[in-house]
């Protein structure tokens, strides 16, 4: 039988409800366990010595003792994945948090160790996980995930919510989720952060045209963004 992947499920400063959301998916655990054994895990009890092949690491860097443990899970780790929006982003997920300042330190993982791929959501989608986690054991190149929210949101033939003058983040929303708020007839309010190339100018523009009022932290995140350019 071909050797076990060695896997870490790590916690930095989070609610641990991503790692709470992939050991919940019981039923396909046992699955995933004929390919990969847990060999760290604080929330199983497990600890572990030694290299591991994949480090799936929750929550952002608050404090110095946490950049250090980030740097020992990367110098043991051959592939390391951020898991879920604390990790990826320091925890401003939702948009109307990008423009925000709030004085405590949550900074994502990648300010400090390199990171080899990205989980969104919060908390992570275990669907998502699972697709990565087969990837990454088959050694296959993962797929690229959807830009924006918008782009899944058109297979499903609703009408969109920005024609009926609902405000929805959608178009700036970065994608993965298969838009699951749409789906359950709510609209998106921009949980996995911006995407790459949201144009946040034209997005308000978008609003004043269908007559939607555009909400502050749209016009703040637009100045901060038009400051990043000029600065660059
Ligand atoms: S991304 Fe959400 S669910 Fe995951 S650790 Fe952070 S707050 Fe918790
Ligand atoms: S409803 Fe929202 S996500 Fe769907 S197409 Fe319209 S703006 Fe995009
Ligand atoms: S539709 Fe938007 S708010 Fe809902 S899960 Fe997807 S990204 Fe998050």
């Amino acid at each position: 039988m071909k050797e076990r992947m060695r896997i870490g499920l790590y916690s930095l400063s989070s609610c641990e409800g991503c790692i709470v959301e992939i050991l919940n998916m019981e039923d396909k655990l046992l699955e995933i366990l004929k390919h990969v054994e847990i060999v760290d895990c604080r929330l199983l009890g497990i600890t572990g010595e030694g290299n591991i092949d994949i480090a799936f690491v929750e929550g952002f860097i608050s404090s110095n003792d946490e950049e250090e443990k980030i740097r020992e899970i990367r110098k043991k780790a051959r592939v390391l994945v951020a898991m879920g929006d604390c990790a990826c982003s320091g925890g401003r997920f939702l948009i109307k948090d990008f423009g925000e300042a709030s004085g405590i330190r949550a900074d994502p993982i990648d300010k400090i160790i390199k990171v080899d791929y990205y989980l969104w959501g919060c908390p992570v989608n275990s669907e998502e996980f699972l697709i990565l986690l087969r990837d990454i054991i088959q050694d296959k190149k993962p797929r690229e995930i959807s830009k924006t929210v918008c782009s899944e949101c058109i297979f499903f033939e609703k009408e969109c919510l920005l024609d009926k003058g609902i405000l929805c983040l959608g178009p700036i929303t970065r994608g993965g989720c298969n838009a699951l708020c749409l789906v359950n007839n709510r609209a998106c309010f921009g949980c996995r952060g911006l995407s790459e190339d949201a144009n946040i100018g034209g997005f308000i523009k978008i609003l004043k045209e269908k007559g939607i009022e555009v909400p502050d932290y749209l016009k703040k995140l637009s100045e901060v963004m038009k400051l990043g350019e000029k600065t660059h």
